[in-house]
């Protein structure tokens, strides 16, 4: 960590809808690049409070979630070396019905603030969940807006980027980050999100059991297909 005084501080921006989300699909990018010295700032447009799942047994209820949620996420940010996290206090489930210029001024303005090398967040259409496709709309639309400097990029989910043309992609799309390094801190951080993660027995097996459950690699789609300047995440 010593060995960031010269170069110029590397800063990259996640923008997502969840706690956990971050944890859970990538992680290991996140904790990898922290430890490389970048400065990570999270934006969880909710807390979660929505989630089906409310421990093993349930210990929590609506109400006490949103709190439990956030605690969970700053452990797990901790655990990955995030050093900044923030919330739009968007309702769980609700993201895609916020209003949408309003939404993305917000985020817009994160992005100056913070003027990142990297902003990662959800496809608009591969997001899998209306308020990840909200978010990464949003955001993506924030980063037009802004004529941002850095580079978009968006996260996809374990390796279903092994395969970029089923989603109309192709390889030079794709950045393939390998993550194999930091599965202990990945691992702390699935453990963090103990609510979510509680009924999952394989998340809690020996540590070595448990690492071997995750992929080598987490994936990227480059937002700008056109462009070919950007090989990796920096
Ligand atoms: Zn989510």
């Amino acid at each position: 960590m010593n060995n960031t005084d010269k170069a110029p501080l590397k800063k990259l921006l996640a923008v997502f809808a969840h706690p956990d989300d971050e944890s859970f699909i990538c992680g290991g990018t996140l904790a990898k690049y922290a430890s490389e010295g970048v400065d990570i700032t999270l934006v969880s447009a909710t807390r979660g409070e929505m989630g089906r799942r409310m421990g093993n047994p349930p210990y929590l209820n609506r109400e006490s979630m949103a709190a439990a949620r956030e605690m969970e996420l700053r452990n797990a940010c901790d655990s990955l070396g995030i050093r900044e996290l923030l919330f739009l206090d968007i309702r769980d489930k609700t993201v895609e019905f916020v209003d949408e210029n309003n939404l993305t001024t917000r985020i817009a303005n994160f992005i100056q603030e913070v003027d990142p090398d990297v902003v990662l967040t959800f496809h608009e259409k591969l997001g899998g969940h209306p308020d990840h496709c909200a978010i990464g709309k949003a955001t993506t639309a924030a980063f037009q807006r802004t004529e941002q400097r850095g580079a978009l990029y968006f996260i996809s989910f374990g390796e279903a980027m092994e395969h970029p043309e089923r989603y109309g992609y192709s390889r030079k799309d794709v950045v393939k980050i390998d993550v194999h390094a930091h599965f202990d801190a990945k691992l702390a951080a699935f453990r963090a999100h103990r609510c979510q993660t509680e009924i999952d027995e394989w998340v809690w097996l020996p540590d070595h059991e448990a690492k071997a459950r995750f992929g080598k690699y987490e994936y990227f789609l480059k937002a700008d297909r056109a462009s070919e300047v950007k090989t990796d995440g920096f």
